[in-house]
């Protein structure tokens, strides 16, 4: 299509405005990365909460702050004098208890009586600490209560708190394996080829299965249990790609195979052989082809260890675009259009997995949610990639199997931004090489949701994102007739 000159001006300022945000995209989701590599803390599981202390190498051993141990626990009071350091503690409905440590000596007072540390107490920076062997038995004795501590995993589990785990294997085809925990469970789930790995941080999971259960089953092969550096994990292998769900409140997890990728590259459909002549004798039928159908396929980004953007500090970008795939599927409904999410939990997937499911679903339309902390209103994005002539029904090369649809894609952006500016929301059109959205082989666009104006947190305002929601829905409903069913 001829871009008059004024047009190519704002494509172009188009072009260098995506790039940049394009950029800040990345340069987000690499500091969120950098963060959540495994630093050198004690993970505590109390009856209250689950938190996280840090440690100190001292002495050859690890070390616990006595401040950051007990604060969570009750009301903590401590001074250093010189040497000397004093400690009260009073339990939450308690009286106040006393600890006394001196410098470089192991010898100190817990409630009055003498206390023998295993190693020499520290002062660093006027704050004191413990060696990690003792954390265990010193909380014993504040909290008169049972408390286990394992050393090497940094694990420290007050009062009887741990959550056990049953396993149960359906062998259906594909297989089922069903995780049951005693309480509701919120990992993080990674997959991967063959494995897919449960990664538990504040939930107190401990093994009561054995450490290693292998299964004789042609999907699932074994469950591994592991702890270390606070944390516990999950390890479900397999022989197929699988996938995890939540069910029961988060009581249990359901490990199946992941549904086969279907090529890209789709071969028309064969023509049927004519109908048989006699009707009266009744012959197997050819199988009908699946009957055309109009599905939108919506991918919430990010999930599971992939947090996105932190939009506030309690509030993740996988969480917002969650809720609001769920509000834009619910308007979809009711305009009588079915939809899809490429995942109704908090799981991680890859971009290659995102693009070969949303292909083997065969969707008339995929739509990427985003959400950002940065900017304002809406920003509509269809893929960056060189308009090409070639046809859908031909092989499409992986990396811009978009390129054959981009006009498509780009009728319903328009149409989007055209019900978002009818709602007076601040909203933007940009071109932007994202993935997975360059590898689909459908019409696809992406929509980021930033702050409507005002503070940050108005993002998860239900009002703000329904109205989201509407326009997408809307803009969707608007073109639908220039997008064609496809054949599941
Ligand atoms: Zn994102």
């Amino acid at each position: 299509m001829p871009l008059s000159g004024r047009r190519s001006r704002l494509a172009l300022a188009i072009v260098a405005g995506s790039a940049l945000l394009f950029a800040a995209l990345w340069g987000r989701h690499a500091i969120v990365h950098a963060q959540s590599a495994a630093q050198n803390q004690l993970t505590v599981y109390s009856p209250q909460t689950s938190y996280s202390v840090p440690l100190l190498d001292a002495n050859g051993q690890p070390y616990a702050g006595l401040v950051e141990l007990l604060e969570p626990l009750g009301s903590v009071d401590a001074r250093a004098d010189g040497k000397k350091y004093k400690l009260h503690f009073t339990p939450p409905g308690g009286r106040p208890l006393e600890l006394q440590f001196t410098e470089g000596k192991n010898k100190g007072k817990v409630r009055g009586n003498g206390y023998k540390l295993p190693a020499n107490f520290v002062v660093q920076n006027g704050r004191g600490y413990v060696p990690l062997s003792v954390t265990s038995a010193l909380i014993a004795k504040l909290l008169a209560t049972d408390t286990e501590l394992h050393a090497a995993p940094r694990r420290l589990f007050i009062g009887n708190v741990q959550v056990r785990y049953t396993l149960e294997l359906h062998k259906d085809n594909p297989s089922r394996l069903l995780l049951g925990f005693s309480s509701p469970v919120n990992p993080s789930i990674a997959t991967e080829p063959g494995r897919v790995r449960l990664t538990f941080r504040r939930e107190p999971i401990v093994s009561s299965v054995g450490e290693n259960v292998p299964y004789s089953d042609p999907l699932i092969t074994g469950v591994s249990f592991s702890e270390h550096d606070g944390l516990a994990e999950l390890d479900v292998t397999g022989t197929a790609p699988m996938m995890a769900n939540f069910a029961d409140g988060g009581r249990t997890i359901i490990v199946t195979g992941a549904p086969a990728p279907a090529p890209v590259a789709q071969a028309a459909p064969a023509p049927l052989p004519p109908a048989p002549a006699n009707t009266q004798n009744p012959t197997p039928q050819p199988r009908q082809p699946a009957t055309p159908r109009f599905l939108v396929l919506i991918d919430p980004a990010h999930g599971g260890s992939d947090i996105g953007a932190a939009i506030t500090p309690s509030l993740p970008e996988k969480d917002v675009v969650l809720a609001l795939a769920r509000r834009v599927q619910h308007e979809l409904a009711n305009r009588g259009i079915a939809a899809s999410l490429l995942r109704n939990s908090d799981v991680a997937i890859t971009l290659d997995q995102r693009a070969t499911s949303a292909n083997a679903a065969r969707p008339a339309l995929y739509i990427a949610l985003h959400a950002a902390n940065t900017g304002q209103g809406v920003h509509v994005f269809t893929a960056l990639l060189p308009a090409a002539n070639l046809s859908p029904q031909g092989f499409l090369p992986w990396d811009t199997a978009q390129a054959a649809y981009l006009e498509l894609s780009g009728s319903v952006a328009g149409s989007v931004a055209a019900e978002l500016e009818s709602r007076k929301l601040p909203n933007t059109r940009l071109l932007a090489p994202l993935r997975p959205m360059n590898n689909i082989a459908a019409p696809a666009i992406a929509v980021e949701i930033a702050p409507p104006a005002g503070t940050v947190d108005e993002i998860a305002n239900a009002a703000y994102q329904d109205q989201v929601a509407q326009s997408i829905a809307a803009g969707i409903a608007a073109v639908r007739a220039k997008l064609p069913e496809v054949r599941p």
